[in-house]
C-alpha cells in the first residue's frame, strides 16, 4: 500500500500526548459557547473559528496561542460539557485511527462555575465511557486512558496527584505537569512526584520544549519522570561531527540508554517556534540515533492536526515508510502507562497484525 492519508489513516496508531482542551470540535466550541451564555468567541462561524485557533498558534506569540485555551476551557466548566468534549474526543480519535489513546487535561482549570475537581475528573472519564462506546458500534475499536495535569505555575501539584492516584483504577493512569518551562522549573512541584513515586503511580513532565537542557534534567534526575513532554531540546546535548557522526552529551546518553520515551508533537513545535520547520525539527536526528521517540499530537484544533496529519506529514518530509511508522506506534505502546501485559497484547493482536497488512 502507498503511503498517503488515507492508507495511514486505516494503519493502528497510539498517541499518548493530547490536550483535551486543545482538541474540541470548532462547532461544538460554539455550541457550547451558546449553552453557557459565553460570548467572547472571536466568531460564532464553525470554518472561520477553525482559521481563527491555526491562525492564533501560528501567530509566533505565545500570548495568542494561549488566549485560544482561554476560549476552549471558558466553556468546559459544567459536567455536561465536559461530557460532550471528551466522548467526542475519543470518537475523533478511532474514527482518525487511534487504537490506544492517553488524553490529559488540568482539573484545576474547570472550577470556575462551582465544579468540584472529584467531579471534573468524573464527568471527563464518563465522556471516554460514552465515546468509546459509541465508536465500538461504528466499528472503530478505541482505548482511552487519562493523565491529570497540574498547572506548574500554580500550587496544586499535591492535590492533584492524590486526585490521579484515587482514580487509577477507573481511568486515571498518569499525571503530568504543564505550563511555561522557564521560570518554573519541576522541581517545584518534588512533593507531588515523591508521592506518585510512592504510590508506584507513573508520570511525565512536559520539559525541553521552549526551555533547555536543564528543564528535562530536573525533570528526570530530581522529578523521577517517567517520560518526557516533548523532550525536543535534547538535541542541544549531542553533537554532529563533520562526518556526520553524533556524539552523546551523559544527559542525551541517559535518556537513549534508559529508553526514556519523548512524547513528541513536531508541527505543534513549529507553530510555538520550539522548531523552525518540519524539516528541521529534532524528531529526523532522534529517530536516527534511535531514541525512544514517539508521534503525537499535542492540540488538535489549535494545529488543525491528526494522527494521521501529523504521521503522513513526517512521510513527507523525512521519507518514512511503514516501517517506521509501526515503530514509532509500537514505541508509544511500549511507553504507555498500561499493564505489560495489556501492552504486549495490542501490539502483537492489533499493531502488528495491521501494518503487517498494509505492508502485504
Ligand atoms: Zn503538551
Amino acid at each position: 500500500m502507498p503511503l498517503n492519508a488515507e492508507t495511514i489513516r486505516d494503519a493502528p496508531k497510539v498517541l499518548l500526548h493530547d490536550h483535551l482542551d486543545g482538541g474540541l470540535r470548532p462547532a461544538t466550541v460554539i455550541e457550547l459557547a451558546a449553552e453557557g451564555g459565553y460570548g467572547a468567541l472571536p466568531s460564532t462561524d464553525a470554518a472561520e473559528l477553525g482559521h481563527w485557533f491555526l491562525a492564533a498558534s501560528h501567530s509566533g506569540s505565545l500570548v495568542r496561542y494561549l488566549e485560544g485555551f482561554g476560549h476552549t476551557v471558558a466553556v468546559m466548566q459544567t459536567a455536561d460539557a465536559l461530557v460532550r468534549v471528551a466522548s467526542e474526543c475519543a470518537q475523533d480519535l478511532a474514527a482518525d485511527g487511534v487504537v490506544y489513546a492517553e488524553v490529559r487535561f488540568a482539573p484545576e482549570l474547570h472550577v470556575e462555575q462551582g465544579l468540584a475537581l472529584d467531579a471534573v475528573v468524573e464527568a471527563v472519564l464518563e465522556g471516554f465511557r460514552v465515546g468509546t462506546a459509541l465508536a465500538a458500534e461504528q466499528g472503530r475499536r478505541i482505548r482511552v486512558g487519562c493523565l491529570l495535569t497540574a498547572m506548574r505555575h500554580a500550587a496544586r501539584s499535591r492535590e492533584i496527584a492524590d486526585l490521579a492516584v484515587r482514580y487509577r483504577d477507573v481511568g486515571v493512569c498518569g499525571f503530568d505537569i504543564a505550563g511555561a518551562e522557564a521560570g518554573f522549573p519541576p522541581t517545584r512541584h518534588l512533593d507531588a512526584f515523591e508521592y506518585l513515586r510512592q504510590q508506584n503511580a507513573h508520570f511525565t513532565i512536559h520539559a525541553g520544549e521552549a526551555f533547555g537542557l536543564p528543564s528535562i534534567w530536573e525533570a528526570l534526575q530530581w522529578c523521577g519522570a517517567d517520560r518526557l513532554g516533548h523532550g525536543v531540546r535534547i538535541v542541544d546535548d549531542i553533537t554532529i561531527g563533520e562526518d556526520g557522526s553524533a556524539k552523546l552529551g551523559l544527559l542525551a546518553a541517559y535518556v537513549r540508554d534508559m529508553r526514556i520515551p519523548l512524547e513528541m508533537c513536531p508541527t505543534s513545535n513549529v507553530h510555538t517556534g520550539a522548531a523552525a520547520s518540519l524539516a528541521e525539527h529534532p524528531i529526523g536526528l532522534l529517530r536516527r540515533l534511535r531514541f525512544r521517540v514517539t508521534v503525537n499530537t499535542d492540540n488538535r484544533l489549535m494545529s488543525d492536526v491528526s494522527m494521521t496529519s501529523e504521521m503522513t506529514a513526517l512521510a513527507d518530509t523525512f521519507g518514512y515508510d511503514w516501517s517506521d511508522l509501526q515503530w514509532f506506534t509500537v514505541n508509544a505502546m511500549k511507553s504507555a502507562f498500561l499493564g505489560f501485559d495489556e501492552r504486549l497484547a495490542l501490539i502483537n493482536d492489533v499493531i502488528k497484525p495491521g501494518y503487517a497488512a498494509l505492508q502485504a
